[in-house]
């Protein structure tokens, strides 16, 4: 176990150019976004050719990833669009179109009862034998788990929830015209209150930032590196800060107030890493943290 001996190095720094810091605060990936997928898709496979690296979850990964494009390019489809009648300014916890998605439901439980990890795909069977209106209590749930202050969904069920609607919440967020303003003390996501999935260091002009990654709708914003963002600023804990023996640019902060870890992706080290991917490629940092009694800020498919 070490003490992060360089956090201080991961914490914003301010702009030297005045200018850009009226440029906006959420970083979008590059359009069109339906690209985003086959990034992401790319990755996985480059990483799975070249590293074998968890393989099971690599090959389950494109998997999912594979259906999320789909629904991705269907709900982005005019027909789609046409029916998203809410005003783009309204906050994504009120844009819940659940008859459009609910067809795809079952295909989506279907691909998890043949592919996914076995406990995953037990409760994904279970859910596939329940009835449309649970189905519905249990997407809302999710979605509107944040207004709540936390999810009473359990871990497995949110999961399988948020798999499914990340492709509906990635849509709203990259057509919100909202300016949030943004903290670096804010631990849940400003487009959607929900929390992050994990951290990244990357490189704006001549800024190194620490940023997180929204677990559902994926959006970026800046934070500190010094404030757990599970517990927040009012607990100044200790940090627990490993990194992969495998892959350097990987390392897990855990905060020991709390016994919650996250995952960091240095993009400055390896510039060509899809985070969201590379995080779940490299599982030793997982099973290191759980063994010293850290639990992981969101699950995952891979990780629960
Ligand atoms: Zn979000
Ligand atoms: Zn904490």
């Amino acid at each position: 176990m070490r003490i992060c001996p360089i956090s201080q190095g991961y914490r914003c720094i301010p702009r030297a150019n005045q200018a850009a810091q009226h440029s906006p605060a959420i970083w979008r990936e590059t359009p069109p976004m339906s690209r985003v997928w086959d990034q992401r898709i790319v990755r996985a496979s480059h990483l799975l050719s070249a590293h074998g690296a968890h393989e099971k979850a690599l090959r389950f990964c494109i998997t999912v990833l594979q259906f999320q494009k789909n629904l991705y390019l269907h709900i982005g489809s005019k027909a789609f669009a046409k029916v998203l009648t809410h005003p783009a300014h309204y906050t994504l916890s009120e844009r819940l179109e659940l008859r459009l998605l609910l067809p795809w439901f079952p295909s989506y439980l279907t691909m998890l009862s043949a592919s996914a990890p076995a406990p995953l795909a037990s409760m994904a069977r279970q859910i596939l034998s329940r009835s449309r209106e649970s189905w519905e209590s249990l997407l809302v749930s999710y979605w509107k788990a944040a207004e709540a202050n936390g999810s009473t969904v359990e871990s497995s069920f949110q999961i399988i929830a948020r798999g499914f609607l990340q492709p509906y919440a990635e849509f709203l967020m990259a057509q919100s015209r909202h300016r949030d303003e943004l903290s670096e003390t804010d631990s849940f996501c400003p487009k959607c209150r929900h929390r992050p999935q994990l951290a990244m260091i990357r490189e704006v002009g001549e800024d190194l930032r620490f940023s997180l990654l929204c677990s559902l709708c994926a959006a970026v914003w800046d934070h500190s590196a010094m404030i757990c963002p599970n517990c927040g600023p009012q607990a100044a804990a200790q940090m627990v800060y490993e990194t992969d023996p495998y892959a350097d640019y990987l390392s897990a902060q855990g905060c020991a107030a709390c016994s919650v870890y996250f995952k960091i992706v240095d993009l400055v080290k390896e510039p060509a890493a899809v985070p969201s991917v590379d995080e779940l490629a490299f599982s030793t940092l997982d099973l290191t943290m759980a063994h010293m009694g850290f639990r992981k800020i969101e699950p995952t498919f891979w990780n629960d």
